[in-house]
């Protein structure tokens, strides 16, 4: 069934609701009409299903016990009543699966392009406290939870009321007492699935929760393969594993406890009052008091009450997973996405990159600041180094420039206008950042060097960004060049070479700020020299922040600043800062002494 392509892109924000069921219709805005013609079929082959129990008591009322005066229908019709009604109700039950199948994969498409879009999107501070198995299992787990829901229970509703009404009115033109006899049991079978609704909602919630747990316990062991390895903690993550794993299984066997008992004690229920009613129907033949055709059409017909009232329980059981699903999406939803076009400033022309910082200060928590009383200026093209010990603000400083976080003290003047009149957006075009262990896509290495421009780049571009990265006589090396995939599948860089590669994407970006991590210290002599030339290249006027960690690589920086939890304690050139009692100097006693140390110990070895 085709799809309309502008229901798939649907606004779902408005399906946050705290009343699920009013959230789960609005979600299949657009399928709405599919949803309709699903139950309707349903109804068609529900109407045909209970007229061929009422044929069938034509035929046996008229044909094994004739009433004398009466015309008859002839044979071949009655026959052909039998094939005629098995093929509607056949067909219909086709069509309705299909719709309800086109409903809930559509459906589902939107909420999980719905989904990842949001993702994209979400501030920092949101994924700082979400875990990303958290996230995964809401976009996989959950999302097929709520298929399901649209694909079987929200049909299945509309099917057993249905099913139920029309058989319910087919019973009664049989005999009203029978029938109010047969669904005495209705009240018992809908207070255990209440019962059972409850519990089982709890359970499954819990199972998702665990699963959330375990993906997150897989990923970050996979993101941390190398940690896990270098530290040799392989057995302390596998028992770890195996604990998460045992605590799944637990509540799954506990979900599944609950499955298993609702099912039989529903079963129990029913199949007592399918046998009271066959007693009862066939006491009521023998006294002649209802037909033997009206007996076999209510033999028929019973579990045709019988069974959609089973299912209604079986679905209020299953629907409460649709639901906590639903919840768990939603708390995604729900979130606000960053707004990257708020704002009114953008500079047509261009930022001269002048950063003033006056008496900034930022906490990621109320009540805990984590910098305070930044002041200082950074004229255009200059570069400013930041030192100081882990954890002292270096990164949160620089996090402040493209709004990845709102500074809650002070002001940040960029070109002289407020950082916050600035959009995100275009912030970020303007800042390129290269991080200490730069990410890379398992793409080609052309797309990983132009992924930081929208427009179409040529060949040439890439390659001289290359060159300037001083990455193109490596990449040459390639078997396909600029097209050898990165990762798995492809070449594995060193880690040099995936800065350089970074250094490369930044440069084609062309960003008038930019912020290093500098990292350089990590990799040999011969690799950081031709970093060191990388980056010069990459620095050229353009107003750059260096997270230094030695002291070497900012010896020339206009303006060094020396952080201390979260204060600059000392600022100056180096010339101005080795001068002085400090930490800047003991920092730069310590690196120096262990540096002609190590050369020593180079030219003793040699
Ligand atoms: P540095 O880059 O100098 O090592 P950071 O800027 O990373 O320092 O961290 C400064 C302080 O802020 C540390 O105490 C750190 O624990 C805290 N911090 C860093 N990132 C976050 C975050 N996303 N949420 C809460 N606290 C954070």
């Amino acid at each position: 069934m085709a799809v309309k392509t502008e229901t798939l892109h649907f606004d779902l924000k408005n399906t946050v609701t705290p009343n699920r069921f009013r959230g789960l219709w609005r979600m299949m805005t657009g399928f709405h009409w599919h949803y309709l013609g699903a139950t309707l079929s349903l109804g068609v082959a529900a109407l045909a299903k209970t007229t061929t129990y009422l044929l069938l008591r034509y035929f046996v009322d008229n044909y094994f016990t004739p009433q004398q005066g009466t015309t008859v229908l002839p044979l071949w019709m009655i026959a052909l009543g039998f094939v005629l009604l098995a093929v509607v109700e056949g067909g219909f039950t086709f069509l309705s699966a299909r719709l309800a199948i086109s409903t809930a994969e559509g459906v589902t498409l939107r909420l999980r392009n719905y989904l990842y879009d949001q993702i994209q999107r979400l501030s920092f501070t949101y994924h700082d406290k979400t875990q990303t198995g958290e996230l995964i299992q809401r976009s996989t787990s959950d999302v097929d939870a709520l298929r399901r829901f649209f694909a079987d229970q929200a049909i299945g509703i509309g099917r057993i009321v249905l099913l139920f009404t029309i058989n319910f009115i087919a019973l009664l033109q049989l005999n009203v007492k029978l029938t109010l006899l047969s669904i005495i049991v209705i009240p018992f079978v809908v207070l255990t699935s209440i019962f059972f609704f409850k519990r089982v909602s709890k359970a499954y919630e819990s199972y998702q929760e665990q699963e959330a747990t375990l993906s997150t316990t897989l990923q970050e062991n996979l993101a941390g393969v190398r940690v896990v390895k270098a530290f040799a903690r392989q057995n302390y993550e596998i028992e770890k594993f195996e604990r998460d794993n045992w605590e799944k299984f637990k509540r799954g066997r506990y979900l599944t406890k609950m499955h298993a008992l609702f099912w039989p004690s529903s079963d129990i229920l029913c199949g007592f009052q399918i046998l009271a009613g066959y007693l009862l129907g066939a006491i009521m033949a023998i006294n002649g008091e209802i037909s033997v055709g009206t007996y076999m059409a209510y033999a028929g017909l019973i579990i045709w009450i019988i069974y959609p009232l089973r299912n209604l329980g079986r679905l209020i059981v299953q629907t409460s997973t649709g639901l906590v699903s639903y919840g768990r999406v939603m708390e995604i939803i729900k979130q606000d996405r960053e707004k990257l076009d708020e704002g009114d400033t953008e500079s047509k022309d261009g930022l001269h990159g002048q950063i003033t910082f006056d008496q900034v200060g930022f906490e990621y928590e109320t009540g805990t600041p984590v910098l305070e009383d930044i002041s200082f200026k950074a004229e255009s093209g200059q570069v400013i180094a930041l030192l100081g010990s882990t954890g002292s603000g270096k990164t949160t400083l620089v996090n402040l420039l493209p709004r990845f976080y709102e500074y809650t003290a002070g002001s940040i003047l960029l070109d002289g206008i407020e950082l916050k009149r600035y959009p995100r957006r275009y912030l970020r075009q303007q800042i390129g950042i290269v991080e200490q262990e730069p990410f890379l896509f398992s793409r080609s290495i052309r797309e990983n060097i132009s992924y930081g421009v929208s427009r179409n780049v040529s060949d040439d571009e890439v390659e001289s960004a290359a060159r300037a990265a001083a990455i193109h006589d490596v990449i040459r090396t390639f078997p396909e060049g600029y097209h050898t995939l990165v990762g798995e599948k492809g070449v594995t860089l060193s880690g040099g070479q995936k800065q350089r590669v970074a250094i490369a994407r930044t440069l084609l970006k062309n960003p008038r700020i930019l912020i290093l991590d500098d990292s350089t210290s990590s990799v040999d002599t011969e690799t950081e020299a031709e970093i060191r030339e990388a980056l010069q290249n990459l620095m050229q006027n353009r107003t750059t922040f260096i997270i230094a960690h030695r002291i070497q690589s900012i010896m020339d920086a206009d303006l060094i600043l020396v952080m201390d939890r979260g204060r600059i304690v000392q600022r100056g050139q180096h010339s101005d800062l080795v001068a002085v009692d400090g930490i800047y100097r003991r920092i730069y006693e310590i690196q120096t002494r262990i540096e002609t140390e190590l050369e020593k110990e180079i030219a003793n070895a040699g």
